[in-house]
C-alpha cells in the first residue's frame, strides 16, 4: 500500500514542470551546500577581501631581525634548493620593496640593491619595526629568536625561545658526519647548548642526569621571566618526531655513560633525546609555556620527509598524559597538512599556516585553507614565518607577502564557501577573524595560563 502510494507520488513529481518542482522543495533544502560554486563567488570574494583587509594580524611565527643578527635563529638558512618563489628573481619581493620602501628600481641589480641595503644601514630601532608591522597590518608577532634584541619592541614582538639544545649534549659526530646539512646544523646546536650553560654560570654539562634536568628547568623558568611566552622545536631537522616513552633510568645511564666523553651509538642517543623530549613538554604544561613545533618538510636537502611527517608525532598528541600542554604546530605539518587538521581534533592541540603561504601561490594555498576551516576552523592560526633569508629577502618583506598571499587566499577560501552555501558571510568573517588573531591571541593570553592552572 505504502509503495504504490511512494509509486504515485514520484510519477507525478515526475510529470511536474520543473519550476514547480522548485517552489514545492523546502526552502532549508535551497540553503545546503553544493559542488559548485554560484555566480556571484568575484562580488563575495571582493567584499569578504576587503572586511578581511581590515582584520589586525597576531603573526604565530615569525624570525624578525637584520640579515646580518646571528642570534635571528638558532639554526640558519640550509644549503641546499630554493622553492621557485623564495628565489630572489620572484617578482612579488620587488612589490614587497616598492610596498615597504618605496624602492624605485624594477629589479635587484647589484648597483640598485645598494639603494635597498642603506635603507637599514644605520641599525634603525624599536620605531622602524613597529613601523614595519603597522604597513603589514599585524598587531603582534611572536619572534622565534635566540634572544630579543633591543631593537624589537617587547609590546609587539613576542618570544618564543628554543629548547633543541637540551637533546644535543653528548659527541654528536655520527649526526655531524651523515650529511652537508647535519654539518651545518649541529654546530650551532652545540654552540646554543653551551649558551644555555654559560647563562646558567655552568662551565661544564652538570655532573648527574638530575643536575641536568634542573639546569633544563633553571634555563626554562629564567626564559620565561624574560618574557618568553613558548618554546620552540625544530627538531624534525635532526632526527624523527617519533617518541618512545623510555624510563627515566634508562636516559640517567646513558648521561652518566657519555655526559663526559665517549661516542653514545644511535639507539643510545636516540633513548636519551626521547626522554628529555618528553621531559621537556612535560615542563610546558607546568609553566604553561605552550610547545611549538616545526612540521614541514623544508630545510635543506637532506630533509627526510619520512621522519618529519607530522603523523610520527601522534603518540605524543594523542596521549591524555599531556593534555594540559598545548601544542602547536607549526607549517601545518605541510606537505602533509590535509593529515594534520585531523590532529588537532585533540583540544591542546592547534596548527598554524606560516610558511606554506610563502612557498605555495594563492590559487594552491586557499585550497589548503579550505580543508582546515571546513573541519576545525577554530583550530587554525595564521602565522607568517618571515626570516631574513638574504640581504635582499628580508624579514619585513617575508611578513608582507605572507600577510598579503594569507589575506587573498582567505578571502578565495572563504567566498567558495559562501557561495557553496557551506557557511554564511557572518560566519565567514568569524572565521577569518579567528584565523588572522583571535585563536592565537587566545592561546597566548596570560589570562588563559590562570584558567588553565585552575
Ligand atoms: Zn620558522
Amino acid at each position: 500500500m505504502k509503495r504504490s502510494l511512494l509509486r504515485r507520488v514520484w510519477r507525478c513529481w515526475l510529470r511536474a514542470p520543473l519550476g514547480i518542482v522548485l517552489i514545492l522543495l523546502p526552502q532549508r533544502l535551497c540553503a545546503q551546500a553544493r559542488p559548485f560554486p554560484g555566480t556571484n563567488f568575484e562580488t563575495i570574494y571582493q567584499a569578504l577581501l576587503q572586511k578581511i583587509d581590515g582584520i589586525p594580524i597576531f603573526d604565530d611565527h615569525a624570525h624578525p631581525g637584520f640579515s646580518d643578527d646571528p642570534n635571528v635563529d638558532a639554526m640558519t638558512s640550509p644549503p641546499g634548493s630554493s622553492p621557485l618563489r623564495l628565489r630572489e628573481t620572484n617578482p612579488e619581493f620587488l612589490q614587497a620593496a616598492r610596498a615597504l620602501f618605496h624602492y624605485p628600481y624594477s629589479d635587484f641589480s647589484p648597483a640598485h640593491e645598494v639603494w635597498l641595503l642603506r635603507q637599514t644601514a644605520d641599525r634603525p630601532g624599536i620605531g622602524y619595526w613597529d613601523h614595519i608591522l603597522d604597513q603589514c597590518g599585524i598587531e603582534t608577532s611572536l619572534a622565534n629568536r635566540v634572544d630579543m634584541p633591543g631593537y624589537l619592541d617587547p609590546k609587539r614582538f613576542r618570544w618564543v625561545f628554543f629548547v633543541d639544545s637540551f637533546l644535543f649534549p653528548f659527541n654528536n659526530k655520527n649526526f655531524i658526519n651523515r650529511n652537508p646539512d647535519e654539518a651545518v646544523y649541529i654546530p650551532l646546536q652545540e654552540k646554543m647548548l653551551r649558551r644555555y650553560l654559560r647563562q646558567a654560570a655552568l662551565d661544564r654539562l652538570p655532573d648527574t642526569f638530575r643536575n641536568y634536568l634542573a639546569f633544563i628547568n633553571h634555563i626554562l623558568e629564567q626564559n620565561k621571566s624574560r618574557g618568553g611566552i613558548a618554546m620552540k622545536f625544530e627538531i624534525a631537522y635532526f632526527r624523527s618526531l617519533n617518541f618512545s616513552d623510555p624510563p627515566r633510568a634508562a636516559a640517567a645511564a646513558i648521561y652518566a655513560r657519555y655526559g663526559h666523553g665517549g661516542l653514545p651509538s644511535p639507539a643510545e642517543y636516540k633513548t636519551f633525546q626521547d626522554y628529555v623530549f618528553r621531559y621537556l613538554i612535560r615542563q610546558g604544561s607546568r609553566l604553561h609555556l605552550p610547545v611549538n613545533i616545526h612540521t614541514a618538510a623544508v630545510g635543506g636537502d637532506y630533509f627526510s620527509l619520512q621522519k618529519s611527517n607530522v603523523l610520527n608525532l601522534e603518540n605524543i598528541l594523542r596521549d591524555p598524559r599531556y593534555l594540559h600542554t598545548t601544542f602547536v604546530l607549526l607549517h601545518g605539518g605541510y606537505p602533509y597538512d590535509r593529515k594534520a587538521i585531523w590532529l588537532t581534533a585533540m583540544r591542546n592541540v592547534y596548527l598554524d599556516s606560516s610558511e606554506i603561504e610563502l612557498l605555495l601561490y594563492p590559487s594552491e594555498f586557499a585550497r589548503i585553507l579550505k580543508q582546515w576551516l571546513e573541519i576545525y576552523p577554530d583550530k587554525v592560526m595564521f602565522g607568517s614565518d618571515a626570516y631574513p633569508y638574504s640581504k635582499i629577502i628580508g624579514a619585513e618583506e617575508g611578513y608582507w607577502l605572507g600577510v598579503r598571499s594569507a589575506r587573498q587566499s582567505l578571502a578565495w577560501a572563504l567566498a567558495e564557501m559562501v557561495a557553496d552555501h557551506e557557511i554564511t558571510e557572518v560566519a565567514a568573517l568569524k572565521m577569518a577573524h579567528s584565523y588572522f588573531h583571535d585563536t592565537a591571541a587566545r592561546l597566548y593570553s596570560p589570562t588563559r595560563e590562570g584558567e588553565r592552572s585552575r
